[in-house]
C-alpha cells in the first residue's frame, strides 16, 4: 500500500519535502472478522488549503487537529468499497469523505462517509462541486450572505474550488459578480465563467481602488476567501447593511503571526453582518445541496473547472501548488481511475 506520509510540524508555507512516500507496508484486502469498517480501493484526493493548517501545531481554539507526524496524510477524497461490514454501504459502492492519501484505506468509522447514488457525472466532481467545496459555496453564500437578485458580489480567490462557484451561484441568482484571483490566465477564466468582471489583484497596488473602480456603488456581499489587505480594502467599500461570509483566509496560513485588520469601525458604520461559518455543520444540508446543484451540471448551467495531476507520488507537489496559486480550478489527484 503506498502512502504519502507527513514527516513533521512545519512553519510558514509546506514544502514537498515535508511529507514522503512510502511503499513497505503490506495490508490485506479482506477486512478482518466482525469488523463494521470499511476498506476503500482510493481514486481521488482533495488538495484543500485547511491540510496546511493541519501541518502545523495548533494553538489556542480551532475546528482542526493537527496531523501527527510520521502518519498518513488524511484528506478528502473518493473511493470505491472493495470490502464492508457495515450495513448501508457495499462492496461496489462509492463513497466520499476522509480518506488517506494511500492506495488503500481501512475506514473504521465509515458513518462519516457520504455514499455516492449519482455516477451520470465524474466522480472526480464529489472532491469539488458536488463535495465539500461545493456545499461551502452554496450555503456560504445562500445560507451566510442572504443575497437577493441585483445585489453586488465580491468574490477573492475567485477561480478556486470554492470561488468560482460562489460566482455562478450568484450570477444564478441575478446578482452582479466580480472575483480577484492571481493572474491572468484566471482573470480570463473567471470572464469564461460568467463573472462580470474580474481583476488579478497582484497587479493592483491599491486594492481600495481597484474596488471602487469595479464597486462605484458599493459591495454589498463579500465571499471571504483570502483575508489580510483585501479584507481591509473590502471594509473600505461595503454598502450599508452588506454582508460578509468569512469563508477562508488562505493568505494567513503561513504566517507565524496573523495580519492585523484596521477597518472593522466600518462594520458599525455601515451595519455589516460578518460572520465566520465551518461546512461541517451544514452536513444535514447535503441533500438538499445536492439536488439543486446535479440539474445545473446536467443542464450545463454550471461549470466546473478541475486541475488534475496524475499519481499519488505527486499528490505532495500538488499539494504544494495550491499555496503558490499555481492551481486553475479544484485542485485533485487521481490516485486510480476505477
Ligand atoms: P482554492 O482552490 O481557491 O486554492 C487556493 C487559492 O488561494 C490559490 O489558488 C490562490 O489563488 C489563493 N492563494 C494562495 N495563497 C494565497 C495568498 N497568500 N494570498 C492570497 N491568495 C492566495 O482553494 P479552495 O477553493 O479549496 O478554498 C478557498 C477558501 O475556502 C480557503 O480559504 C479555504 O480555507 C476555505 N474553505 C473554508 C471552508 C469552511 O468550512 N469555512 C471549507 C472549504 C474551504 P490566486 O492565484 O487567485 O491567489
Amino acid at each position: 500500500n503506498k502512502q504519502v506520509i507527513f514527516r513533521d510540524y512545519i512553519t510558514g508555507l509546506p514544502k514537498e519535502s515535508d511529507m514522503h512516500m512510502t511503499t513497505d507496508k503490506i495490508i490485506s484486502l479482506k477486512l478482518p472478522k466482525g469488523s463494521n469498517g470499511v476498506l476503500l480501493k482510493n481514486l481521488y484526493l482533495s488538495c484543500d488549503p485547511y491540510m496546511q493548517i493541519l501541518m502545523k501545531t495548533i494553538e489556542g481554539p480551532s475546528v482542526f487537529t493537527s496531523y501527527t507526524p510520521g502518519s498518513v496524510i488524511m484528506g478528502n477524497g473518493v473511493a470505491k468499497v472493495i470490502d464492508s461490514g457495515h450495513p448501508n454501504i457495499k462492496k461496489g459502492d462509492f463513497v466520499w469523505g476522509t480518506i488517506g492519501w494511500e492506495e488503500y484505506s481501512l475506514i473504521t468509522t465509515p458513518e462519516a462517509l457520504f455514499k455516492i447514488d449519482h455516477t451520470d457525472v465524474p466522480l472526480s466532481y464529489y472532491t469539488g462541486i458536488l463535495g465539500t467545496p461545493g456545499l461551502t459555496a452554496y450555503v456560504g453564500f445562500h445560507e451566510v450572505c442572504t443575497p437577493k437578485k441585483g445585489e453586488y458580489v465580491f468574490v477573492s480567490a475567485a477561480s478556486g474550488a470554492v470561488g468560482q462557484l460562489v460566482g455562478q451561484f450568484a450570477k444564478l441568482m441575478g446578482c452582479y459578480v466580480v472575483g480577484s484571483a492571481g493572474t491572468q490566465e484566471k482573470v480570463d477564466l473567471l470572464k469564461k465563467l460568467g463573472f462580470d468582471e474580474a481583476f488579478n489583484y497582484k497587479e493592483e497596488h491599491d486594492l481600495d481602488a481597484a474596488l471602487k473602480r469595479y464597486f462605484p456603488q458599493g459591495i454589498d456581499i463579500y465571499f471571504e476567501n483570502v483575508g489580510g489587505k483585501m479584507l481591509d480594502a473590502v471594509l473600505l467599500n461595503m454598502r450599508n447593511y452588506g454582508r460578509i461570509a468569512i469563508c477562508g483566509m488562505v493568505s494567513q496560513y503561513n504566517l507565524e503571526q496573523p495580519e492585523g485588520v484596521k477597518n472593522l469601525m466600518q462594520l458599525l458604520y455601515k451595519r455589516v453582518r460578518m460572520e465566520g461559518f465551518v461546512v461541517f455543520d451544514y452536513h444535514p444540508h447535503y441533500s438538499k445541496f445536492l439536488a439543486s446543484v446535479l440539474p445545473y451540471i446536467r443542464e450545463g448551467k454550471i461549470t466546473y473547472v478541475e486541475d488534475i495531476v496524475e499519481g499519488l507520488e505527486n499528490g505532495p507537489s500538488a499539494l504544494v501548488r495550491l499555496f503558490k496559486g499555481r492551481n486553475v480550478g479544484k485542485q485533485l489527484v487521481v490516485v486510480a481511475h476505477e
